[in-house]
């Protein structure tokens, strides 16, 4: 007799990772593979889709590309449908289901309607970003912890306490990644100007991992100046502290945009 398991309707949230199709793991591939529903979230490499049985219904959800972001609660629902119709439903999400994109939200409400839920873990933007900058997000010397942070709360919520923050990243040496962020630099900057230094050294990377990646290196005093003067638009993670000294100091000192892999290699020497 199959073991019950393998008869219970199930959805698989899978990270797929930051845009880089090679980073995805070998578990969502797999899954990606056996798929017969994929739902396919906003900041997902469509590359990925080519480990897709050709026979595989993919729906886009997302709300760049002209189209109108599709509502949560009927993405869960879908979900929710196809598994009970015994479909193999894979729901790919940008970089790991559970940093930020309401991986956490959606396993919630799977579970409340009776679905059993996996979960594969994907490279999440922010360490891809600094990772390809050849930056560690800590540092023994330099930064004893991280904090994943989102610039975007959620309507009607306070959002983050930006001083209290600054105020602990500064006395727990931690570095700040923060998401969702750009589009109120200003607010941002502001709040973490009154718990750390204004020399404190940032990174801007955009399009992480991907061929049209971006990056600006200034202070916390010039945040939200470079962020605009250079056009750095979502999707991109602001990465604040001591970590990303090196690449700032070098790029105060190059006369043009060196590739990133040149920057990279000259910060590791
Ligand atoms: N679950 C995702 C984050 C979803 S929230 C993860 O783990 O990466 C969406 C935010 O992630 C974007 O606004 C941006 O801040 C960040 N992001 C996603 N992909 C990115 C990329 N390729 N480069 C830079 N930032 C990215």
């Amino acid at each position: 007799m199959t073991p019950l398991s393998t008869l219970s309707p199930t959805v698989t949230l899978v990270g797929a990772g930051p845009g880089d199709p090679e980073l995805l793991t070998l578990k969502a591939v797999k899954a990606i593979q056996q798929a017969t529903v994929l739902l396919v979230d906003d900041l997902v490499n469509v590359a990925v889709l080519e480990h897709a049985s050709p026979s595989a219904r993919i729906v886009h959800v997302g709300k760049r590309g002209g189209c109108k972001s599709t509502p949560q609660a009927f993405i869960e629902k879908l979900m929710v449908m196809a598994a009970l119709e015994g479909e193999n439903v894979v729901r790919l999400k940008g970089g790991d289901p559970f940093i930020f994109g309401r991986g956490g939200e959606e396993v919630e409400s799977l579970q409340a309607a009776g679905i059993q839920v996996k979960v594969v873990n994907g490279i999440t933007a922010g360490l891809a970003a600094v990772t390809s900058l050849n930056v560690p997000l800590t540092h023994r010397d330099h930064a004893h912890g991280v904090v994943f942070v989102t610039g975007h709360a959620k309507p009607g919520d306070d959002g983050t306490d930006w001083p209290a923050l600054a105020a602990s990243a500064h006395q727990a040496k931690l570095t700040l990644v923060i998401y969702m962020g750009v589009s109120g630099v200003e607010q941002i900057a502001d709040g973490l100007l009154a718990g750390l230094p204004a020399h404190t050294p940032v990174a801007i990377v955009q399009h992480a991992s991907l061929p049209q990646q971006r990056e600006a290196f200034c202070t916390l005093a010039e945040l939200a100046r470079t962020v605009r003067e250079q056009g750095m638009g979502s999707p991109a993670v602001m990465v604040v502290g001591d970590v990303t000294a090196g690449v700032a100091q070098l790029s105060r000192h190059a006369t043009d945009t060196p590739p990133a892999e040149d920057r990279a290699t000259r910060f590791a020497a």
